[in-house]
């Protein structure tokens, strides 16, 4: 009676994981795979983002909250969005959700209709398309290359809008490119979804990862046009806290919060506590930002000099901690040098496969310095081998 339904039939098997389970294959038989897969930050949580949701759970904060977040949380949202973006997001044009992800599915479920298409800069992160595919709407790639550091070209945008084109999603700094668009090409993307009438989605989870470039939030350019999500995760590094918001017209937040009353209720009210900490504690929370952006600056420009010295051709991401490595001299199919990576090198990379990046590997870079350099010394023992 088990027949699986069509949507979960329609989800694209990953690519990614048959590198993954080789990879922990590989590590319950002892081998010491080197992880630089993960998308999460190897930082600890910020003492004081702990100690308040230790507090929140000894004074019995522990029950469900409203369905989109305390208000207290809500209001911080709203001030961050003020002060750090220049965004003007009211406390109940706000809400909470379980993670980032979540920010993005019920955007998606509230904006999207069967058939309507969804434009989306390539390489891009593989939630994007599949969450788009599970509403019924299609997602359009836009591609962008290494040459430019995979800033998006507004032109090929425009390109491709049709009648039924009906949103563009934005993620800079980006995921898997590390790619920051500069504010000009912000503003001339904010004038096509003028010109067109479209709405536009930007996921700026990871805004405050961003080395040398400007970093400029869509929302500014056009926020007629524009819903803002963003999330502790990757900031405060909390990503199993599963906090993350979003801001936007009072319509669509109202809209995602009938989705979310519908499934998940409320995120975590502990987790909310913790979060309120982050975004209320000025000063320690940019102590822990700074902190973590000066580490991955300096891993950052040893992995890039170190792929690119090897023969890897790496450009410089401007954020994030990715960097795309063109892994042609290993083998000009990404998946087959990823396999060679784990297998040869004892590196486990994700293949660009279902990013839409095909000869090359993403690696992520937040890992301690030690480990990149021996990273880079077995890539280099494969590549002379
Ligand atoms: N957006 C991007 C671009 C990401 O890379 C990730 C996590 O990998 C997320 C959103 C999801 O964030 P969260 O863990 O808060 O759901």
């Amino acid at each position: 009676p088990f027949l699986l339904s069509e949507r979960a039939l329609s989800l694209k098997p990953s690519a990614t994981v048959a590198v993954t389970s080789r990879a922990l294959a590989l590590r319950r038989q002892g081998v010491d795979v080197i992880s630089m897969s993960v998308g999460e930050p190897d930082f600890d949580t910020p003492e004081h983002v702990k100690a308040a949701a230790i507090a929140a759970i000894e004074s019995g904060k522990t029950k469900y909250t409203a369905v989109n977040g305390i208000p207290e949380l809500r209001e911080a949202i709203s001030a961050k969005f003020a002060r750090e973006n220049g965004l003007s997001y009211a406390p109940d044009a706000v809400t909470v959700t379980s993670g980032g992800k979540q920010a993005l599915f019920n955007a998606f479920f509230a904006l999207l209709n069967p058939g309507d298409e969804v434009l989306i800069p390539a390489p891009y992160w593989v939630s994007y398309p599949e969450m788009v595919a599970l509403t019924g709407a299609v997602p359009v790639a836009v591609p962008t290359s290494p040459e430019s550091g995979f800033v998006l070209d507004p032109g090929e945008l425009e390109a491709r809008v049709t009648p039924r084109t009906r949103m563009i999603v934005l993620n800079s700094p980006g995921n898997p490119t590390g790619a920051v668009f500069p504010p000009e090409v912000l503003r001339a993307v904010a004038a096509v979804a003028q010109r067109h009438n479209l709405v536009i989605v930007t996921d700026e989870m990871y805004e405050h990862l961003v080395y040398d470039a400007e970093q400029v939030s869509i929302g500014t350019f056009a926020p007629e046009h524009t819903l803002t999500v963003n999330g502790a995760s990757k900031a405060y590094a909390m990503t199993g806290w599963r906090i993350g918001y979003a801001g936007g017209p009072k319509g669509v937040i109202a809209a995602m919060n009938a989705l979310q009353s519908q499934s998940t209720s409320n995120a975590s009210s502990v987790s909310q506590y913790a979060t309120l900490a982050a975004l209320s504690d000025h000063a320690h929370t940019a102590a822990f930002v700074d902190m973590a952006r000066a580490a991955y600056r300096k891993r950052r420009d040893r992995i890039v000099a170190g792929l690119n010295a090897l023969g890897l051709r790496t450009p410089t991401p401007e954020g994030a901690f990715y960097v795309m490595a063109d892994t042609t001299p290993i083998h000009p199919d990404e998946l087959e040098a990823a396999r060679r990576i784990l297998d040869d090198a004892r590196v486990a990379v994700v293949p660009g496969t279902d990013f839409a990046a095909p000869r090359q590997v993403r690696l992520s870079y937040a890992t301690s310095m030690a480990n990149i350099e021996e990273v880079l010394s077995r890539i280099g023992g494969l590549l002379n081998s």
